[in-house]
């Protein structure tokens, strides 16, 4: 039986980019599928930015860290963000793990650019993954960059065969 796993659509080849394009990923598609049952989801997509679609960014504010359009900083998407990833919780919940697609302000797990006083620095995370991660904080994650590291691999389908044993024991108690 393959494992649930959720993943940035892109990088099963859906041509969701802001451009139209892909991120097929190699190693996911043709290794990782034979374990996995991937279950795609475009945040971007479903909040009906549509493709193509003009860039957004994460800028930091006193406030917070907003996420907006780099054209047009009066589109602020940030909270529609956030409810998609609420609106996914009962989706995400038969989930065992999650892979993420790097440097997205949606997807983007560490390092993605954030706008600080007009200079950007590599410190932000997508603010989809954020609100996943607060409404799953056990959920495994990882993103698609960090898994060509063996190691980083190894960990990451241990942790989601960990948390898959640990989530059909639960279902088992109740
Ligand atoms: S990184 Fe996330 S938001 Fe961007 S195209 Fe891929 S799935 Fe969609």
């Amino acid at each position: 039986m393959k494992i649930t796993v959720g993943i940035s659509s892109c990088l099963l080849g859906e041509n969701v980019r802001y451009d139209g394009t892909h991120k097929y990923d190699a190693y996911i598609n043709e290794e990782l599928s034979k374990y996995f049952e991937f279950r795609p989801f475009c945040p971007e997509m479903a909040i009906g930015l549509g493709v193509p679609r003009k860039k957004i960014h994460l800028v930091q504010l006193d406030s917070g860290v907003i996420c907006v359009g780099i054209e047009n900083p009066d589109m602020d998407v940030t909270d529609a963000l956030i409810e998609c990833a609420n609106t996914q919780v009962s989706q995400q919940n038969e989930l065992c793990g999650y892979i993420f697609k790097k440097g997205s302000p949606s997807c983007g797990t560490e390092n993605v650019k954030l706008l600080i006083e007009g200079d950007y620095q590599k410190i932000g995370q997508g603010i989809f993954v954020q609100q996943t991660i607060k409404n799953f904080p056990r959920l495994p994650i990882e993103e698609e960059g960090r898994l060509s590291d063996p190691k980083i691999r190894e960990s990451f389908i241990q942790r989601v065969k960990a948390f898959h044993k640990l989530k059909m024991l639960e279902s088992e108690m109740k």
